[in-house]
């Protein structure tokens, strides 16, 4: 059965693409509770928390569903003089119905407030504020006032509980939402029209599938796109792509070898017809650095949205485990590993651990990506003291993402350069696939944070977890040793065939 109201994130379906809200109506994501640790989690993690701003005010905790009953409720919590604000106020409009995060009871009538678990206001918040202006205008309630409740990522916090005064920021949108109330009637017609209609709009996939949400639909509308679909060329532009539908061709195959495409998109485009990777001439040279016997290093960091450990920010980022592989000359290789309890800020104990099991070594420390980097520049700044050790780990980092970005392609990259599409590709049998619980860096800081605010708190749950982060963590690295390796034999197996 489908419903033909609309609401606020019905709405924002239908701005991005009406072909959007038309499967959003009829196929439904499920009403689970978020997983923990995501941006939907945190999302309402962050709401909760902007209520303890307005002390007194009324939760009207009816379901979505009994929205009727909800709206009942907000006349009657809004005609309480005694109620200073209302958390989830309910308001309908035709076939509108919103809820409001927080209604604020002021000297001059009531304030809309938006909470955002964002660090600022973004472009589209605006519009979702402001189809909300919109209903409770024409409800009979103009809000006198409206404001956007952000993370303010400069609150540090103190050696006691969270300051949730300071961790907010308020700011007026009033002038910006007015702007946009104008446009919303008009665009208004064709929600409505696709919301009834029984077919599904025609809508091709594009742009505006990632903005400013990565579509769920997204796997449903590509799906009878060829694999070499030109939208996966890396880099094309826009106005490339669309030259390229004008001439009908959708296929990485099909661009004319006369089509102007940057260097390494000649690359993709030639390894994809002929099926034979791509390997640079200099790769030896390349790697010259990069050993064996080499160290391999990979971190796993959270940026907890609350923040769980005096002195630092929300959304800080907190590195709290590293995996490290070294390679012998021979081949043979040893594993050390570092994972923070999460007790308290893991960056000393981590950054210690690590000065510690490089102590000594000459070898380079092979990384993929400039994120190590990255955290450790950010560790000498906050810890001075261990700034030389650090500095001499950073002068010995080697970045295999560049070499494997301008000097390598297989067809069975499939567009990426991440290790996890890479060494794969590079050493067949090697993989993620049976890693059950964590199985990318967002699972793995999410898991740890889990783990560190205590939300995840029963020994044999936290045991699993851990287990599950050093799995993952140790394949990582294990993945940059297996691109090494294969990188290696390509270069081997070049030499041996100009030898004959
Ligand atoms: S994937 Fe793109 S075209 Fe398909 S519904 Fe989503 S936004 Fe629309």
């Amino acid at each position: 059965m489908t419903t033909t109201y609309l609401t606020k994130s019905r709405y924002m379906a239908g701005l991005q693409c009406l072909r959007r809200l038309w499967l959003q109506v009829r196929e439904p994501p499920d009403d689970a509770p978020p997983t923990p640790g995501t941006p939907a989690d945190i999302g309402v993690e962050i709401g909760s928390k902007a209520r303890l701003l307005f002390p007194g005010g009324v939760l009207v905790d009816e379901a979505p569903r009994e929205h009727e009953q909800a709206t009942t409720r907000t006349a009657a919590l809004m005609r309480d003089p005694n109620v200073p604000a209302i958390f989830e106020a309910a308001f309908v409009h035709g076939d509108i119905r919103v809820r409001v995060d927080i209604l604020e009871r002021r000297p001059d009538g009531w304030g809309l407030i938006e909470v955002k678990s964002s660090t600022s206001v973004k472009e589209h918040h605006l519009d979702d504020i402001a189809l909300q202006a919109h209903v409770m205008r024409a409800a009979g309630t103009a809000p006198c006032a409206i404001e956007a409740l952000h993370v303010n990522t400069a609150y540090v916090r103190g050696p006691d509980a969270i300051d949730w005064q300071q961790f907010f920021t308020r700011v007026d949108v009033t002038e910006d939402v007015e702007m946009r109330l104008a446009d919303v009637p008009t665009l208004l017609p064709a929600m409505r029209a696709a919301l009834v209609t029984t077919t599904e709009p025609t809508v091709e996939p594009g742009p505006h599938c990632s903005t400013p949400y990565d579509c769920a639909f997204w796997d449903r509308c590509a799906a009878d796109k060829p694999g070499d679909w030109v939208h996966h060329m890396p880099r094309l532009k826009q106005a490339q792509k669309d030259q390229l539908a004008e001439r009908g061709i959708v296929a990485i195959s099909d661009i004319p070898a006369d089509f102007p495409l940057a260097w390494k998109q000649g690359v993709i485009r030639e390894a994809i017809i002929t099926g034979r990777p791509y390997v640079a001439p200099d790769l030896a040279r390349l790697l010259h650095r990069f050993g064996p016997p080499a160290c391999y290093l990979d971190f796993e960091a959270m940026m907890p949205p609350i923040p769980l450990y005096a002195g630092t920010r929300p959304y800080q980022t907190l590195p709290f485990q590293w995996s490290l592989h070294v390679m012998d000359a021979d081949g043979s290789l040893a594993h050390e590993e570092f994972l923070a309890d999460g007790t308290e800020d893991p960056r000393r104990a981590f950054a210690k651990s690590l000065i510690a099991a490089l102590a000594g070594t000459s070898l380079p420390i092979v990384v993929y990506s400039a994120y190590e980097q990255t955290q450790l520049r950010a560790l000498v700044a906050h810890f001075p003291d261990l700034s030389e050790p650090i500095e001499a780990i950073i002068r010995s980092l080697a970045d295999l993402l560049p070499i494997v970005r301008g000097a390598v392609y297989f067809p069975e990259f499939g567009f990426s350069n991440s290790i996890k599409a890479v060494a794969p590709a590079l050493s067949p049998g090697f993989g993620y696939d049976d890693l059950e619980h964590i199985a990318d860096g967002a699972a793995a800081s999410a898991a740890f944070a889990q783990i560190a605010s205590g939300a995840t708190a029963d020994p044999a749950d936290v045991t699993r977890l851990r287990q599950a982060l050093l799995t993952y963590c140790k394949r990582d690295t294990l993945a940059m040793v297996e691109v090494h390796r294969a990188l290696v034999a390509l270069v081997q197996s070049s030499n041996l065939r100009e030898c004959h």
